[in-house]
């Protein structure tokens, strides 16, 4: 539990925050290594054992520190820093003496095998090692974000350069520093957010900053060495700024994800890590919120394993429940979202006609995947976009059709009827032959030919007989896979009770039970909003609960107010607030593990608070 660090708005794994120092510090921040000693700096670095010379001298440094900034600055604690290659049992032995009395704002330098401190900010010692060692970097980072509270910042000190900054912050790094950047310059090397460049190599400056501006690559080479250093320092130290600036607007657009699949293209370090964090998918997943406001865009491979794509793919395999039929059939996805307002879903449907009641239709589509119709409003399903070439590559194709596998595997149909075409047709031939399983084209080269939905509306009446809903059933059936997609498997059951009716035009229904509301369906994000009389009925659930003390909260609740919270919580979702006086819900600022480990910050945005 931190004092004097908040987190205000979480993407995954980064983060913006403020360190509550004597000014405040919005993070992530970029902190000027040549003042880290001085009292005037924001983090003030006590230093090096190897330097301070004992203990005893360190805790005597320390305190003059203190008593000079006050709670003005963070103070980084007297550190015996080793390289990584150093083993522990040495490590410790030398720095098993420290031990300091903390007051206010104070860092620490993490050392895994040490004794963890609440500390606001912790360092990870040789980071600079590490540039060029992604598995070396990530594992360690893995470690730390294990180990210290999530209301913690992180300084990586040493390895911040234009090009890697936005991939550092999307990791989850909020201190970062200019010594890379500085030494650059004195090497003659010119930093930009797409690489670095000799001063020798260019034939102008790719850069119009300050320092930039007003001068020639000519001009610049011609000065002495130390004019030379002084300008390119400035640049490098702009283009540094300028890149985190835009970072943290990407992060405050929920766009960083898309920026960073391009941005990590500079080094291939940067590119494994990339893959390394979405190796480890619960890294970023359980800070990912629920559902965004802009389109998720699938441009480049590693599309395929971002936390959006692999959720949905996963919570529709695991807490999806098909309807009640015998029928499926299998469209293929459309360019306009949701899919059944487009142009060529509304020919599928009008073939399949008055027989829609015998049918189960899911949508096969790349990057999500496959999205049965009940599906097709909620995020990412209809709010994605992709580059469209005609071409899917293997690994495409093999996510793809992975996902159909698993879900024909454990979801069975007597007839499954597939109205494709082209790579859609090869993905459910593969599925086909790897489960041993009849499926009936009737795609016919073109799926909206008239002699295709001839054959697509023949099919389906050969085989309409059985289970059968009507319209009314279909829509309980989209809240039903909505609520058990957003709380779980059973929760459809509990919403969308029998007995209940449902309200309003399509997409915004409502579930009633008698007079009383239990949720409205969120268009926008095809996500429910449950009332105060939903939330009654999903306190049995158990699952999005939130437990608070004996209290009655009012607007949002803090952090501080959790006694427990779900693990199962991101956020942006809808939570059940708990306690002895009230019963509430509201939607969920951050992770349940979040919440329950923090010390600061606004943990749910409460929509009704029923006092009991
Ligand atoms: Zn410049």
């Amino acid at each position: 539990m931190t004092r004097y660090f908040e987190v205000q708005q979480r993407d995954g794994a980064a983060r913006i925050g403020k360190l509550l120092l004597g000014k405040t510090i919005q993070t992530p921040f970029i902190v000027d290594s040549r003042t880290l000693g001085s009292p005037e700096s924001p983090i003030v670095d006590a230093g090096s054992l190897w330097k301070l010379g004992c203990a005893e001298a360190a805790r005597e440094e320390l305190n003059k520190i203190r008593n000079a900034v006050g709670d003005n600055s963070l103070v980084i604690l007297p550190h015996q820093s080793f390289p990584p290659e150093v083993p522990d049992d040495v490590a410790n032995s030398a720095t098993k003496d420290l031990d300091f009395d903390i007051t206010g704002p104070t860092g620490t330098t993490y050392r895994h095998s040490q004794r963890i401190r609440n500390s606001d900010l912790y360092v990870m010692e040789g980071a600079g090692c590490f540039e060029n060692n992604a598995r070396r970097f990530f594992n360690m980072l893995l470690e730390m974000k294990r180990d210290v509270a999530p209301d913690t910042a992180i300084y990586t000190p040493n390895i911040c350069l234009p090009e890697n900054v936005a991939l550092l912050v999307y990791l989850g790094i909020d201190v970062l520093d200019n010594t890379k950047a500085i030494i650059a310059a004195h090497s003659d090397i010119y930093l930009t957010s797409a690489g670095r460049f000799h001063l020798d190599s260019l034939a102008e400056l790719p850069c119009r900053c300050v320092a930039c501006a007003g001068i020639t690559v000519d001009e610049l080479k011609s000065h002495d060495r130390r004019k030379r250093a002084k300008i390119l320092e400035m640049h490098n130290l702009n283009a540094q700024e300028s890149e985190l600036a835009l970072v943290r607007e990407k992060i405050r657009a929920g766009t960083l994800r898309e920026y960073i699949e391009g941005q990590c293209r500079t080094r291939p370090w940067l590119t494994a890590l990339l893959r390394l964090a979405d190796s480890e998918y619960n890294y970023a997943e359980e800070n990912n919120p629920i559902a965004r406001s802009n389109e998720t865009l699938a441009n480049s491979t590693e599309s395929l394993s971002r936390v959006e794509i692999v959720r949905f793919a996963t919570r529709v395999l695991e807490r999806y429940t098909p309807p009640e039929a015998d029928i499926l059939v299998l469209l293929p996805c459309s360019a306009k979202k949701p899919y059944s307002i487009s142009n060529s879903h509304w020919r599928f449907i009008n073939a399949i006609g008055s027989n829609r009641r015998y049918v189960h239709e899911v949508i096969i589509t790349s990057p999500i995947g496959i999205v049965p119709r009940e599906l097709e409003l909620t995020y990412p399903a209809a709010h994605y976009d992709t580059a469209v070439t005609g071409h899917w590559d293997a690994q495409e194709r093999e996510w793809v059709a992975g996902c159909l596998e698993k879900y024909l595997t454990k979801n069975q149909y007597r007839t499954i009827i597939a109205h494709v075409e082209g790579a859609y047709r090869e993905i459910c031939e593969t599925v086909s032959r790897r489960l041993g399983i009849e499926i009936i084209f009737t795609g016919s080269g073109n799926v909206s030919s008239h002699e295709a939905l001839r054959r697509l509306k023949e099919e389906v009446e050969k085989h309409s007989d059985g289970r059968s809903r009507n319209v009314e059933e279909r829509k309980k059936d989209m809240i039903r896979s909505i609520a058990d997609y957003q709380f779980g498997e059973g929760a459809g059951t509990v919403l969308v009770p029998v007995g209940s009716i449902v309200k309003g035009p399509y997409p915004k229904y409502q579930i009633f039970v008698g007079k009383k509301q239990l949720v409205t369906l969120i268009p926008q994000y095809g996500t429910l909003a449950v009332t105060v009389e939903g939330t009654e009925l999903m306190v049995p659930f158990g699952n999005y609960q939130v437990k608070i003390d004996d209290f009655v909260p009012k607007g949002s609740l803090l952090a501080p107010g959790v006694l427990e919270a779900d693990p199962l919580i991101r956020p942006g979702d809808e939570v059940f607030i708990c306690g002895e006086k009230a019963l509430c819900v509201g939607r969920a600022v951050m992770s349940g593990t979040e919440m329950q480990r923090s010390g600061r910050g606004v943990a749910v945005d409460l929509r009704h608070v029923k006092k009991l």
